[in-house]
């Protein structure tokens, strides 16, 4: 029989797959999640991505930028660096580009580290493509509908006609693990196989931010040494709950997302 084209991963694959600290853990075995995102006119993209990573399980969150005293504020618990990320300390996976503005430089470095990296927002435009298809480590790509229009040079609306060609001609030109967001969210890789699919969300997560709070959650499964595509996959379920137990059935924001993702956690053990 043909392979299916889609798969979802259901609560009890995702219980299997969530990192827990072993009893003899320390938090460096946890993983180590770098975050260089924010800028002095988007300093909230930086807070939000720390507070998914910190909730993804990660023993620590590492934060590289020019929003440290906005990050520090609201979690104290961050290590901060003014040294770049080549220079930052023991980091086992990157996220950049939440509200990165037009900072190549900082992309550039992160996409040269050795580990893995998760490129969001406006690091998916400023990423060099050849730089993303080089590494050695992997990569995963968050774009929704629009960044992904942009990668690919088409209309926004040829990408929502048709999302699975999309994440996976993507994932194939980058050479990357590509997570293609919007009422359902996507995940393929470049060696093609199964696209992951996910639907836990609610249309409520439509709201400023609730990418960076998933780019957070998604470097941090990095960090703890998920592959791209279950980082990615699992990082969008774990999203979506969050989501829900945040609206129920009413407006919630982008930081409330990332404060009921615990117990999207719990939900699923
Ligand atoms: P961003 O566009 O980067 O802010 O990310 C928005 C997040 O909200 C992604 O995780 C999307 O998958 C999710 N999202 C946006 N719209 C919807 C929707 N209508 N239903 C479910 N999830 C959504
Ligand atoms: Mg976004």
């Amino acid at each position: 029989p043909a392979e299916p084209e889609l798969e979802a991963l259901q609560h009890a694959d995702v219980a299997r797959l969530l990192p827990r600290p072993a009893a003899e853990s320390d938090k460096y075995r946890r993983g180590v999640v770098g975050v260089a995102a924010g800028s002095g006119r988007y300093p909230g993209a930086a807070v939000l991505a720390v507070s998914g990573a910190l909730r993804g399980g990660a023993g620590a969150v590492r934060y590289v930028g020019p929003a440290a005293e906005a990050v520090i504020a609201r979690f104290p618990e961050t290590l901060v660096s003014d040294r770049g990320p080549a220079k930052a300390g023991r980091v086992q996976a990157w996220v950049t580009g939440p509200g990165a503005g037009d900072d190549a430089a900082t992309v550039a470095e992160v996409l040269a580290a050795e580990v893995p990296v998760l490129l969001d927002a406006d690091g998916l435009r400023l990423a060099d493509r050849d730089a993303v298809r080089g590494r050695g480590a992997p990569t995963l790509m968050t774009p929704h509908a629009g960044e992904a229009a942009a990668l690919l040079g088409v209309a926004r609306e040829e990408v929502e006609g048709a999302r699975l060609a999309a994440v996976r001609e993507l994932a194939a030109v980058y050479r990357a693990t590509v997570l293609l967001k919007g009422s359902t969210t996507l995940v393929a890789d470049a060696a093609g196989g199964a696209v992951r699919v996910n639907a836990t969300g609610t249309p409520w997560l439509a709201t400023a931010g609730s990418g960076d709070v998933l780019s957070g959650l998604g470097g941090s499964l990095l960090a703890a040494g998920l592959s791209a595509l279950d980082a990615g996959s699992v990082a969008a379920y774990l999203h979506g709950l969050a989501g829900r137990f945040a609206a129920q059935g009413a407006p919630a924001g982008a930081h409330d997302v990332a404060e009921c993702v615990p117990e999207a956690w719990r939900d699923v053990r």
